[in-house]
């Protein structure tokens, strides 16, 4: 399943917080709770648009707001609040009349979340170590996309670790070098029994080389869904296999 994009914007119509997966329960859905969004201005923002009227614009105000949002399984109730901070956009109005005029709307931009949900579920069959990274690299997704990449990269370092690649090298004149992540995801891949699939790591192995500040949302959504095909292929396909001999035994035998 590849990750379903717009649930994911860091931006949000006031009214449209997003119904995020519950990071604790696997159907359940985050809703906003009943009065759970908070929007405040700060003393500073209000005195200094009384102050400056003459040169004050719409995107000098600054505003911090929470939301309460609640899982909406009965049996799990998860809750988890999101901050952040009010940005001014070029948007779309609708007008009482039906029709829509282009203005500027305030919309909220997500700085973090507690807890975070996963960007894509991880089965039990995933070691601790990577689940580890992974979980880290969720809740960084929403603060900060450079920090995000390296935890994703990390994940797969430890995912090579727990496959037993090495991490070192010998040169022909017998000097011990360390590999780097492409060089370990190279090895890897080569005459592996998922060769095809983790070709598709070096997408995150060649992600944020440079430092990360050069990864679009874009190029961190296609290294997410690529991770989440090599994870689900390494880990989970054992046991789909076994499922899938049990209910053909379990055919042959009705
Ligand atoms: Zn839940």
């Amino acid at each position: 399943m590849t990750i379903h994009r717009p649930l994911w914007h860091r931006t949000v119509a006031k009214k449209r917080l997003p119904g995020l997966p519950c990071p604790q329960c696997t159907p359940g859905k985050l809703k906003l709770v009943k009065d759970g969004l908070s929007v405040r201005e700060p003393k500073y923002s209000s005195e200094w648009r009384d102050k400056h009227w003459d040169d004050w614009e719409p995107d000098h105000n600054v505003e911090r707001w929470s939301a309460e949002m609640r899982c909406d399984e009965p049996g799990c109730g998860e809750i988890v609040h999101m901050i952040g901070d009010v940005e001014v956009v070029q948007a779309e109005l609708d007008l009482p009349d039906g029709k829509t005029v282009w203005g500027l709307e305030d919309v909220l931009r997500i700085q973090a979340v507690f807890p975070a949900p996963a960007l894509f579920r991880l089965s039990e069959n995933v070691p601790r170590p990577v689940a580890k990274e992974l979980g880290v690299a969720f809740r960084m997704y929403w603060t900060d996309t450079a920090a995000c990449v390296a935890r994703l990269r990390t994940a797969v370092e430890r995912l090579l670790d727990d496959q037993g690649v090495p991490t070192e090298k010998t040169t022909k004149k017998g000097k011990i070098l360390r590999m780097d992540l492409k060089e370990r995801i190279d090895a890897f891949a080569s005459g592996a029994v998922h060769a095809d699939q983790l070709q598709g790591l070096r997408v995150i192995g060649n992600l944020g080389t440079h430092g990360g500040d050069d990864v679009t949302s874009e190029d961190l959504f296609d290294a997410v869904d690529v991770l989440e095909f090599v994870v689900t292929g390494i880990y989970d396909t054992k046991v789909i296999n076994a499922k899938a001999a049990k209910l053909k035994g379990k055919t042959k035998g009705a």
